[in-house]
């Protein structure tokens, strides 16, 4: 299973084999949302959540 590293906390973060560029994974140290903006190795990057988006925090 390819393992990416946490930008945030350096947390080895497990993807999956078949995950594609774009798609978004959780750590699971942090649990900050990150991209996948790489494969070969892993690599994730932070993502920006001022962007407009359904998902209003209404779970405060
Ligand atoms: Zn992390």
């Amino acid at each position: 299973m390819p393992i990416g590293t946490c930008p945030d906390c350096e947390a080895d973060v497990h993807v999956d084999p078949d995950v594609d560029k774009g798609e978004v994974v959780s750590c699971e140290e942090c649990g900050i949302d990150l991209e996948v903006v790489g494969l070969d190795p892993v690599e994730l990057d932070m993502v920006e959540e001022d962007l407009d988006d359904d998902d209003d925090d209404d779970e405060f």
